[in-house]
């Protein structure tokens, strides 16, 4: 059925971005990708999929960003994908109250620009739209747990800008019958997560303390509480999203949820450390407003889409631990053969 499907990803450089791509890729798909110039690699997450010749199972780049609805244009005309996955945004809670107008142009207002594309190109040929929506629009919801009939009460810019991306993605498929849908994902991690989040965070702190780089791990509330899933299984929700009849919304989760000192204790347990050693508090990781608790409901998603969650939390932190402790070995490697070889010493 996906047989020389042609997908665009915004965000394809990006933690959801690169698992996605391999999904795709390993379906056939001719894949593209919009990424941002930048002077340094921000291409490590697909590096591994960029060999094959163009077609079919192939991945290309080009360069864009969402800000640039001219250049967002000419090449979604020219790509003419099937499908649109847009994952590109500022995708960062804290930094959205240090940048949140930034974040409406990029997370809101970049959404808009790909939807108003996918209006005129469907004008051509039929074309479906999945838009990374969020759990954090739920924000202060009292409900628990929290589904597609939950009320938003976004708590920071990022999620504000999403709620905003989120119902302009419902009008374009209520006024202009477009095939679009919002995945309204729960967190989801990997060890391909960005190290600014704060399970890689406390992950990447746990391999570099077991080969000498830190030995103090800063955090800020300790008590909030998500619903953490793995990233590998969330991406094969959003594909499934948009192979139904009719668009819809869906929400993502594990319908199970965790503390940060939860996954503090999993990940120092994992190798035999004791968290309390080395986590301080520090202020600066504390939001003006914090989300205290989320937790989801995806039965819809299980009936409708047959999609179901495949790995725990404690396995996924492991898995993450893991990585990221082999990650530091080759980083330590790496700094004794440097060392060995510096003519200076
Ligand atoms: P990441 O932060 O890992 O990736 C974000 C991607 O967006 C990167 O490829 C980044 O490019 C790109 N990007 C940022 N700004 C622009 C711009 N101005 N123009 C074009 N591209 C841009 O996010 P994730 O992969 O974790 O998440 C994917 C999407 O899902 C995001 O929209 C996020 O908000 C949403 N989401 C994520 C959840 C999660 O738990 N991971 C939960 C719910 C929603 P570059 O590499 O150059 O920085
Ligand atoms: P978010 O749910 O998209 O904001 O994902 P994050 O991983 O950034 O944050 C999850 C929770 O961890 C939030 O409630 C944060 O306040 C909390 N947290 C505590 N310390 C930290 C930290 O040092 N960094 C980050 N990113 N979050 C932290």
């Amino acid at each position: 059925m996906s047989e020389n499907r042609c997908a665009l990803i915004t965000g394809i450089t990006g933690q959801d971005g690169s698992y996605l791509a391999e999904l795709l890729v390993s379906k056939g798909y001719e894949v593209h990708g919009l990424i941002r110039r930048s002077s340094t690699t921000t291409t490590g997450r697909i590096a591994h999929l960029m060999n094959a010749a163009p077609g079919p199972g192939s991945v290309e780049l080009h360069y864009g960003d969402l800000s640039d609805s001219i250049g967002l244009n000419t090449l979604i005309l020219d790509i003419e994908p099937d499908e649109i996955y847009n994952l590109a945004a500022q995708s960062h809670v804290r930094v959205s109250f240090d940048k949140p107008l930034y974040t409406m142009d990029i997370t809101g207002v970049g959404a808009l620009r790909i939807l108003e594309v996918a209006r005129q190109l469907a004008r051509r040929k039929e074309v479906r739209v999945y838009q990374a929506s969020s759990s954090e629009m739920f924000g202060a919801a009292p409900d628990v747990p929290q589904n597609e009939c939950t009320t938003f009460r976004p708590q920071s810019p990022y999620a504000c800008a999403k709620v905003y991306a989120y119902y302009q993605t419902i009008n374009y498929r209520e006024a202009y019958d477009l095939y679009a849908c919002n995945g309204i994902l729960f967190n989801h991690e990997s060890p391909r997560r960005g190290e600014q989040f704060v399970t890689r965070k406390i992950t990447r702190a746990v391999g570099r303390i077991m080969h000498g780089f830190q030995d103090k791990l800063f955090l800020g509330n300790l008590d909030a509480k998500r619903d953490w899933g793995y990233a590998k299984d969330y991406v094969e929700a959003m594909w499934l999203m948009l192979q139904q009849d009719e668009p819809d919304d869906f929400v993502i989760a594990t319908g199970q949820s965790h503390s940060i000192r939860d996954c503090l204790e999993i990940a120092f347990d994992r190798v035999n450390l004791n968290w309390e050693d080395y986590v301080e508090i520090d202020p600066r990781f504390f939001r003006p407003t914090d989300v205290s608790f989320l937790q989801g409901d995806c039965s819809k998603a299980r009936e409708s889409l047959g999609w179901e969650p495949s790995t725990p939390f404690d396995e996924l932190i492991r898995i993450m631990v893991d990585a990221d402790c082999d990650l530091a070995a080759r980083e330590r490697a790496l700094e004794d053969m440097n060392a060995n070889t510096d003519p200076r010493k």
